[in-house]
């Protein structure tokens, strides 16, 4: 991939594969494009996107929506012309618009032969070590079952403190949290311009640049910008939340026909906002950011080749020790029989549990803990190989 710097710059093939590659998938969809401009749902729109999604997953790849349009749809329901100010009216309309946005992906899915799950998220869910564990795993579980969860903000419980706000940001984060490949934002504008097009004939589109890029944010924010006004800056301010888990992100029309299979085709269509860091530098970088381990397994032989060899989980089965005092969702050492780290991962079990888990295979783990929970120790997308010695 050429050096982006804070120019626009010409897309080239290399930065074309990062979506022909991409296994893991994010696409956000806003309320103007999923409601219509605010008459009511746009059920050919949904259709649209449906079929894609559905070509996706018989395609081999994991896609989750994000889509906004709760609270239109709502206001359509409860026949409220103009948006209300206060919050509880909001949240009321959300409650309502939710019911005939689900029932809407759910029908369109099912009909293209895919199963679909919805999900509701807040900040305070995904600032909760625990919860936001809890929502990896919910998500992850459904993405290998080949089911697309619809994701929405929980407007109906959200305070200040606890919203995302935007669901920009909130597809963001939800590609942080799944460790996505790309971010696809769909909207109703073909894209990024240097300045509004509409009254400045030296704007240019920016078909590619670097997420994170200032300059960009200064566009997309500047006072007067058509850009600024459509909501852009969330859109850049996402991409570069995105980038920090390796995630690069594309805005393009959500109009444009056939526009996932043509972007997941490599196509050139809309902003692409290239994340600089590798999605595996970027985990590496932020387990190794962990200077000091809680704690640490010992696993045998057998388990090594498999973790480090055949890129699988690691199963409490090969695990011959546990050191130290760690809780779910730590940062823990996996060490070889001599001590050396091999890899370093999120554990999803607390010592305590993993200490009972030792040498156990998963169909003992309901007796022995009490509950049954994950098979695994460190699931593979947690995991990070170091291979500090060999
Ligand atoms: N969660 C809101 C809704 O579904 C939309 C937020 C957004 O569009 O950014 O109505």
């Amino acid at each position: 991939m050429s050096t982006l710097t804070s120019n626009v710059v010409v897309q080239t093939p290399e930065q074309c594969a990062v979506l022909s590659n991409a296994k893991r998938i994010v696409v956000k969809v806003g309320s103007s494009l999923v409601t219509n401009e605010g008459r009511g749902l746009d059920a050919n729109a949904i259709e649209h996107w449906c079929r894609q999604l559905a070509a996706l997953v018989a395609d081999g790849r994991e896609v989750i929506m994000v889509s906004s349009g709760a609270i239109a749809e709502g206001m359509k329901r409860l026949n409220w012309a103009t948006r209300p100010k206060q919050v509880h009216e909001l949240q009321a309309a959300a409650a309502v618009g939710q019911m005939g946005l689900i029932h809407m992906y759910e029908s369109k899915l099912r009909a293209f032969g895919v199963g679909s799950a919805q999900v509701l998220l807040t900040h305070g869910d995904l600032a909760d070590r625990e919860r936001y564990l809890n929502a990896r795993t919910t998500l992850t579980t459904l993405l290998d079952l080949g089911v697309v969860p619809v994701i929405n903000e929980n407007d109906t419980v959200v305070n200040d403190e606890i919203k995302v706000g935007d669901n920009d940001t909130l597809g963001a984060l939800v590609a942080n949290l799944v460790v996505a490949d790309a971010l696809i934002i769909l909207t109703d504008q073909v894209g990024l311009y240097t300045a509004d097009p509409r009254r400045d004939p030296t704007a240019q589109f920016v078909h590619v640049a670097r997420a994170g890029d200032a300059h960009l944010e200064s566009m997309a924010g500047g006072a007067g910008s058509l850009i600024g006004k459509g909501g852009m800056i969330t859109k850049v301010l996402a991409a570069k939340r995105a980038a920090s888990s390796g995630a690069s992100t594309v805005i393009a029309s959500g109009h444009e026909s056939d526009v996932l299979l043509r972007l997941c085709k490599g196509e050139p269509l809309g902003t692409w906002l290239m994340a600089q860091t590798g999605k595996h530098q970027a985990r590496k970088r932020w387990m190794s950011d962990h200077l000091q381990l809680r704690g640490s397994v010992v696993i045998d032989d057998g388990a090594v080749a498999k973790v480090a060899k055949e890129g699988k989980s690691l199963l409490p089965i090969g695990m011959t020790a546990v050191q130290g005092d760690f809780s779910r969702g730590d940062v823990i050492a996996v060490l070889n029989a001599r001590g050396d780290e091999v890899a370093r991962g999120l554990a999803n079990y607390a010592s305590s549990e993993a200490r009972l888990l030792c040498k156990k295979s998963s169909a003992q783990f309901e007796q022995l803990l009490g509950y049954a929970a994950e098979p695994e120790m460190v699931h593979r997308t947690n995991l990070v190989l170091t291979l500090t010695s060999s």
